[in-house]
């Protein structure tokens, strides 16, 4: 595969032209551009993996180049380094690095250090692709493997059922057996389909939509019937506003309630109670129940994957946390848990406010 180019943006010919000589002097490909809007075209064409950005173009600032190169999804994780002649204090420096810039270099540019600094942004840049391509094989991977189970199992399972039906008069015992073959397909048809919804989570783009809370908790209620009503749990929740957030949120509320009924205490009946306070940026949501609680050690460890902290009595596959985090991650919000042994947790989770768009 050709190197990807580097684009190097300037209105000031001799400017820019000195920098292309002493790029392609070390066997770089170099494109050009003189304006903010020619440079956008390139960017979205020809995919630089850098971009040198004068911040004074013609037509608009280096900064406002800057923001919708990151805008955009496609074009979002390449490197922009800000040049300038004239903006040159701290105060200029601070405002393109808070724009997005990832550095800001101001002229003149020693031609070593040019090298240096490019050379540098490149390796950055080659190894984060490499951890990115690494990830992306590690996630298909588990996609393809939790797929590729489902059919098997779904056979085993169906063909169990029948002959635990066909035999149940005859031989009970042989029907009992067959029954531990069907709980375990369903035990494990459940990890695999966490398995796969942990693997897309990862995937999919989060689509922000308004999103209300109230109409969600009478679903999640809904869904949780059979496991509220087992062990008598009393759940209640303080008024719950609507948000700009995506609908996998919900899972999120979900998995938290289902664990707060899940791992109460031995003949304790759970009490679990879900509230949300608003501040400037952003919505806190949380959710505390009086179950067995999680020893301090462990706050943070149980939103691993697989972690699990209770042994096998109580079902469970140690996905829930895990892809819980993830979806509160996508939302650019923060999870963790205030716990204490024998008395209960509280999980906290934040989500940023936005406008629905
Ligand atoms: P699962 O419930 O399937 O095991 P989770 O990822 O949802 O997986 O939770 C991970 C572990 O965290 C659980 O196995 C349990 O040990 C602990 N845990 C989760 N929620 C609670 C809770 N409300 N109280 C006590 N322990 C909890």
């Amino acid at each position: 595969m050709p190197e990807p180019p580097i684009l190097n943006v300037d209105d000031y010919a001799p400017g820019r032209y000195a920098r292309t000589r002493i790029l392609r002097q070390i066997g770089l490909p170099v494109l050009e551009a003189s304006t903010g809007s020619q440079a956008l075209e390139t960017v979205e064409r020809d995919r630089p993996i850098i971009v040198l950005l004068d911040v004074n173009l013609p037509d608009m600032s280096g900064i406002e180049v800057c923001r919708r190169i990151r805008e955009n999804p496609r074009t979002g994780p390449i490197t922009i380094l800000h040049i300038s002649a004239s903006n040159t204090q701290a105060k200029h420096q601070v405002l393109g690095l808070d724009s997005g810039a990832d550095g800001y270099l101001v002229e003149p540019i020693d031609p070593a250090v040019l090298i240096a600094t490019v050379n540098a942004y490149l390796r950055a840049r080659r190894a984060e692709d490499a951890l990115l391509r690494s990830t992306e094989e590690l996630r298909w991977f588990s996609y393809r493997v939790a797929h590729d189970l489902r059919e098997p199992l779904r056979t085993i399972s169906i063909y169990a059922e029948l002959l635990g039906q066909e035999t149940a008069q005859a031989n009970p015992k042989a029907a009992g057996y067959l029954n531990f073959i069907t709980g375990a397909s369903a035990r494990m048809s459940s990890f695999i389909q966490s398995l796969l919804d942990y693997s897309q989570a990862a995937e999919v783009r989060s689509q922000f939509v308004a999103f209300d809370c109230e109409a969600m908790m009478t679903r999640v209620i809904a869904n949780l019937d059979a496991a509220i009503r087992e062990p008598g749990a009393g759940i209640a929740w303080d008024p719950l506003p609507e948000i700009s957030a995506d609908l996998r949120l919900e899972y999120v509320f979900q998995n938290l309630i289902a664990n707060a009924i899940k791992y109460h205490r031995e003949g304790v009946k759970p009490v679990i109670h879900i509230s949300a306070r608003r501040s400037a940026d952003e919505w806190t949501f949380s959710v505390c129940d009086n179950g067995i609680g999680i020893e301090p050690a462990y706050l943070d460890r149980v939103f691993e994957m697989f972690r699990r902290l209770h042994g096998q009595s109580v079902p469970g596959s140690g996905i829930g946390l895990a892809l819980s985090r993830k979806i509160v991650e996508a939302h650019g919000g923060r999870i963790w848990i205030e716990s204490e042994p024998n008395a209960g947790s509280t999980f906290f989770f934040t989500i940023p406010i936005r406008i629905v768009t």
